[in-house]
C-alpha cells in the first residue's frame, strides 16, 4: 500500500467518527471541491481531537497529492543591509530609530563579500531586507542589486518589502510600477511577500500604526505580479488578531492569487514576543501555541488549495521540532539555510541563525519525506533519494512526484 492509500485509509476510519463539519470538510477534500471561509474558520477552532486528527489527515492527503513525499529547501543568505527604521512596529526588535547609536547601513563592500560568501557555499538565493531607513537613496537599491548580480547573473535576489517599496516609491516620487521597473532592470528577481502582517486594518492600527494599509499592500503585491515579478506572502500571527482577521488575511491572498498566480509561496511566520513592544500591549498574547501552529498550517493547505500549494514553515520563528511535524500537516517547504536571520533573532527567536543542508535533509528523511534542494521559483535543483546520495534533476516539484 502506498503511503497515499495509507492516508485515505485513516481518513476513512476517522470520517465515521468525526462530527459533522470536519466530516464535510473531508468530503470536499476527497471530492477536489474548495473549502470555504467558514469551513476555514472552523478549522482554526478546531478543539475535537478526533477532527483534528481527521483535517490533519486531510491537509497532508493534499500535500501529497499536491507535491508527493517531497518536501523542499532553498540554500540561500538573507542581508539585513540596514537597521535604521522609521515605521517602528512595535513587534520589530530588530530596527532602530535614526539617530541611535545602534544604526547601521551595510557597505556595499560588505554586501558583496557575504553574496561572494554565500554563492561560493552553494547559495542560489540571496535575500536583501531592510529597515525603511530615508538616508537610502534609489542609487544605493540599485548598486545593491548589480553588485550581486555581478557575482553571477544566475544568483536569483529577492528583496525588498513592499514596505520598503512604497517608502522608496514615496522618497523619490516615482509610482510603485516605475520603481519596480527600474529595480527590475538592475537585477531584481522577486519580492518577498513581508509586511503583509495581518491583512485587517483594524489590527494593523494596534500592531504597526505607521505602517502601510492593507490597499497599499495590496497595491504593491498586485503591481508586482502584473509585471511578472513574482512574491512570496505571509501572514505573522499569535499576538491581538482574532481568527475573523487570520480568515479574512487568507481570504485576501486566495482571491490576489486566483487573478494573478503571482505568489509563490504562503509562508507562515508565528509571532515571535520576547524583547518586542508589542508583548506589553493589553490582551497581546504571547506568540501562538504549537496547537495553533499546527491549526494554521492545516487551514492554509486546506483552504488556499488548489491556488496556493507551497506552504512554507519557518524552522526559525517555530524551532526545528515543530517544523518537522508540521511537514505532516500539509507543510511542503522548510525555507532557507538562512546563514544570517537578523529580525526574528533580535525579537528572540530561539534557533540559530544557520542551519546546514545536510542538517536539513535529516530533519526532513526522518519523517518519511524526501528532501529536495530547490531555487526560489520552485524549480527542483537536485533530490535525495536516501542520506546524502543526491542526483541532479530539473523540472519542478510537480513533474516527479513521490507518491
Ligand atoms: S518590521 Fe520592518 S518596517 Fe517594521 S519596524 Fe521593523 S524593519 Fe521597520
Amino acid at each position: 500500500m502506498t503511503y497515499l492509500e495509507n492516508v485515505l485509509r485513516s481518513i476513512e476510519k476517522l470520517c465515521k467518527i468525526s462530527s459533522s463539519a470536519a466530516y464535510d470538510i473531508a468530503e470536499k477534500v476527497l471530492s477536489n471541491k474548495e473549502i470555504d471561509e467558514k469551513d476555514c474558520e472552523f478549522i482554526l477552532r478546531c478543539d475535537d481531537p478526533i477532527d483534528l486528527e481527521l483535517l490533519r489527515l486531510c491537509a497532508l492527503y493534499l500535500k501529497i497529492r499536491t507535491s508527493g513525499r517531497y518536501v523542499t529547501f532553498v540554500c540561500n543568505r538573507n542581508i539585513n543591509f540596514t537597521n535604521i527604521c522609521v515605521i517602528g512596529c512595535l513587534f520589530c526588535n530588530f530596527s532602530v530609530p535614526p539617530g541611535d547609536s545602534s544604526g547601521y547601513v551595510m557597505p556595499l563592500s560588505e554586501v558583496e563579500r557575504r553574496a561572494k560568501e554565500a554563492y561560493m557555499r552553494g547559495a542560489v538565493e540571496i535575500c536583501l531586507q531592510g529597515g525603511v531607513n530615508p538616508e537610502l537613496k534609489l542609487d544605493y537599491y540599485i548598486n545593491l542589486l548589480r553588485i550581486i548580480k555581478k557575482i553571477n547573473r544566475k544568483l536569483h535576489i529577492h528583496a525588498f518589502s513592499p514596505q520598503e517599496i512604497l517608502s522608496l516609491a514615496e522618497r523619490e516620487n516615482l509610482k510603485i510600477v516605475e520603481l519596480l521597473k527600474i529595480l527590475r532592470e538592475a537585477g531584481l528577481d522577486t519580492l518577498p511577500g513581508t509586511a503583509a502582517e495581518i491583512l485587517h486594518d483594524d489590527v494593523r492600527k494596534i500592531i504597526c500604526p505607521r505602517k502601510m494599509s492593507v490597499r497599499e499592500w495590496i497595491h504593491v503585491i498586485t503591481t508586482a505580479h502584473g509585471l511578472g515579478i513574482r512574491t512570496t506572502c505571509t501572514i505573522m500571527y499569535g499576538h491581538v488578531e482574532d481568527i475573523e482577521h487570520v480568515v479574512q488575511h487568507l481570504k485576501i491572498l486566495k482571491d490576489i492569487q486566483r487573478e494573478t498566480h503571482g505568489f509563490t509561496e504562503i509562508v507562515l511566520l508565528p509571532f515571535i514576543h520576547h524583547n518586542t513592544k508589542l508583548r506589553n500591549i493589553r490582551n497581546c498574547r504571547p506568540g501562538s501555541s504549537s496547537i495553533y501552529d499546527i491549526k494554521m498550517c492545516i487551514a492554509s493547505r486546506i483552504y488556499l488549495h488548489p491556488y496556493i500549494t507551497n506552504v512554507q514553515v519557518s524552522w526559525v520563528k517555530l524551532g526545528r521540532k515543530l517544523a518537522q511535524y508540521l511537514l505532516t500537516c500539509g507543510a511542503n517547504d522548510l525555507g532557507g539555510t538562512l546563514m544570517e536571520e537578523n529580525i526574528s533573532h533580535a525579537a528572540g527567536a530561539f534557533e540559530k541563525e544557520y542551519i546546514t543542508r545536510e542538517e536539513l535533509i535529516e530533519l526532513i528523511s526522518s519523517v518519511g519525506m524526501i528532501p529536495v534542494e530547490r531555487d526560489t521559483l520552485y524549480n527542483i535543483l537536485r533530490v535525495y533519494q536516501s542520506g546524502n546520495n543526491s542526483s541532479a534533476l530539473s523540472g519542478t516539484t510537480g513533474s516527479s512526484l513521490a507518491i
